[in-house]
């Protein structure tokens, strides 16, 4: 018997997947699925068609997103086009575990802990074989087996009445005087989810985006509709031991540039199923797939540490830049601008140092 411990998308996918052919529990601590809402619910195009396979992912989506407006701290902003879709996490959530439950046997409102290596659920303690540990940052599977812990940055939204420089573009607020990653806005029809990634005092950094940005205090018309709060893991850790392994935001697999885990997570969840009962094959054939996407992110993420005159520059640069063939989940998908970039190097040489100091190794890279 195979045990999940987490029904989010991770758990909920991976057990729908093993579930076809195996005998499977997946144990949920909440009553329901995607709640309480910790997410923003941006995804790429190439994401909704692959969970397009799992669930009507259409019924879940909010809105279509057309670009993004990256916005310096003094207010001035450039346009990376390209498609994206907002999409309502407690649907999406609840619509893969009852994809989940056609194969696997469901368990809500139970929170596994471990007894050694004996799993307890409510009064009962389970035999499992493999334990699949998708119970997110907070991973009990995580802590039980001594696996290591990813640090994580806090993130806290709001949803608010807000006046969005477009109903289909997202905006990102760069520079260090409103987070310490990056804060955003995601429109829905007239209210926005205005969030703020840091790594510590994330709801300062929210109300100073509100009432002090140049452009977003002038755009924010009302108070809280919603507010939420959630963690967001730093980096990948290594995610098999035996026969024990982790798989979404248990084991560190979110986008390093962006925070967002649910195209991670699906491509890991496939590897899995592909890949089981040999879980280091499943290990092998996750990082083959996004090993390079990651080393990539984690020097895009080096943006977001630059001082704020350096951040003017750039987006004051980027502006002639054209994002055509860039992918948001897919870093490397820069290396075919390999040009352009060195054009626009060439036609603004303050870059080059700027540049360097992005492609510096970060400090989060690791071999695993
Ligand atoms: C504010 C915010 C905004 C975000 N925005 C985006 C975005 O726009 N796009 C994107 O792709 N990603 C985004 N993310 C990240 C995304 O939400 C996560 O990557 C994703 O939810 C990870 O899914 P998961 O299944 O691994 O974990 P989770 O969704 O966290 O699910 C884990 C589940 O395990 C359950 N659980 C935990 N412990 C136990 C236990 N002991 N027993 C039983 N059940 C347990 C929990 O209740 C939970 O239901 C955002 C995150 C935050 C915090």
């Amino acid at each position: 018997m195979i045990l999940i411990v987490g029904a989010g998308p991770a758990g909920s996918i991976t057990a729908y997947l093993l579930g076809k052919e195996r005998e499977v529990i997946i144990a949920e601590e909440h009553q329901s699925a995607g709640f309480p809402v910790q997410c923003a619910g941006l995804i790429s195009k190439e994401c909704v068609e692959a969970y397009k396979k799992y669930c009507n992912v259409k019924k879940a989506i909010e809105n279509k997103i057309k670009s993004a407006l990256f916005f310096s701290p003094s207010g001035k902003f450039f346009e990376a086009k390209g498609e994206a879709f907002v999409v309502e996490r407690k649907l999406l959530d609840t619509m893969l575990l009852e994809r989940a439950s056609e194969f696997a046997e469901v368990f809500m409102k139970h929170k596994v802990r471990f007894r050694g290596a004996k799993a307890v659920l409510g009064d009962r303690e389970l035999d499992a074989e493999y334990i699949i540990g998708a119970d997110g940052v907070n991973s009990e599977v995580a802590r039980s087996f001594g696996f290591e812990r990813p640090p994580f940055f806090t993130a806290v939204q709001i949803e608010t009445r807000f006046d969005a420089m477009d109903p289909n573009s997202v905006e990102i607020y760069l520079g260090k005087d409103y987070s310490e990653f990056f804060a955003y806005s995601i429109p829905i029809g007239e209210t926005a989810k205005i969030g703020v990634i840091a790594k510590r005092s994330a709801f300062l950094y929210l109300k100073k985006l509100i009432e002090k940005h140049p452009s977003v205090s002038k755009r924010v018309k009302g108070g809280i509709l919603e507010l939420n709060s959630g963690m967001i893991p730093e980096k990948l850790v290594d995610f098999v031991k035996g026969k024990v392994a982790l798989i979404g935001d248990s084991a560190g697999m979110v986008k390093p540039y962006s925070g967002g885990g649910l195209f991670y997570l699906l491509l890991a969840a496939e590897k899995l199923s592909e890949n089981f009962p040999n879980l280091q094959a499943y290990k092998k054939a996750f990082l083959k797939e996004i090993s390079r996407e990651i080393r990539l992110g984690e020097k895009i993420r080096n943006i977001y540490w630059l001082s704020n005159e350096e951040i003017e520059r750039v987006v004051d640069a980027l502006k002639e830049f054209d994002f055509s063939g860039v992918q948001m989940d897919r870093p490397s998908s820069f290396l075919g601008k390999s040009l352009d970039i060195l054009g626009l190097i060439l036609r603004h040489p303050y870059l080059i140092r700027i540049f360097i100091k992005i492609l510096r190794t970060s400090k989060f890279s690791q071999k695993l």
